[in-house]
């Protein structure tokens, strides 16, 4: 979606969807902004006081808590990060991890399609012959970059096998290089196994 122009106080937006082509245009009416709204000095104020209001409500709920009264209340909370982390839903997708088989293998039997359908194109597969004749190929090399992985979780959705997962709770991707971006086989079998990690 695109916000192309203005027309006095309309705007027209086009919806460009599929290589440009034009869906729609959709007209907005801009408010006026009002004289004390342009001398932004009372709109500066009234952020101050909001920001206060939440501050001081804060520090009187907690110091209550502590004395033991208002409990029914919440107050803010800062969660230390990374010293302290919060619990994630179990939906959300977090860092890839590679399924094994009971006896240790890799779920995987590298059929490409994660590869093929992912948007950010950052997994690169190696397939090989599997010693097992009832599965055709198997997985030699399986390395994700993190650094390029928009997390749409499509690689999961498109895997015939439930070979690959995102529920490692891992969100951190933080690396001094961008070769520390990149997830091997190992780390992909063994979540976390990486010492920022
Ligand atoms: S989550 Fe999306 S971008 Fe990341 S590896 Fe999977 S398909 Fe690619
Ligand atoms: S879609 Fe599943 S089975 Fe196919 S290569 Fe990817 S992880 Fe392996």
């Amino acid at each position: 979606m695109e916000n192309d122009a203005a027309i006095g106080a309309y705007e027209y937006t086009c919806y460009r969807i599929n290589n440009g082509f034009v869906k729609g245009i959709h007209l907005v009416n801009r408010k006026e902004l009002t004289f004390l709204e342009r001398i932004y000095i009372f709109e500066a104020f009234k952020g101050i006081l909001i920001t206060s209001t939440h501050f001081f409500k804060n520090i009187f709920l907690h110091t209550a808590h502590l004395l033991g009264f208002l409990k029914g209340q919440s107050a803010a909370v800062t969660i230390q990060y990374p010293d302290e982390k919060r619990e994630y839903a179990p939906r959300l997708r977090t860092r890839h991890r590679l399924v094994q088989r009971e006896d240790g293998s890799p779920r995987c039997v590298a059929c490409m399609l994660c590869e093929t359908v992912c948007p950010a194109k950052c997994i690169y597969i190696i397939a090989g012959e599997d010693p097992d004749p009832n599965i055709e190929k198997v997985a030699k090399k399986f390395d994700i970059d993190l650094g390029k992985c928009v997390y749409c979780g499509f690689c999961v959705e498109v895997c015939p096998e439930d070979a690959i997962r995102m529920d490692t709770q891992i969100m951190d991707i933080a690396a001094y290089s961008r070769e520390e971006m990149l997830l091997d086989m190992d780390e992909l079998l063994h979540p976390g196994s990486r010492k920022n990690g």
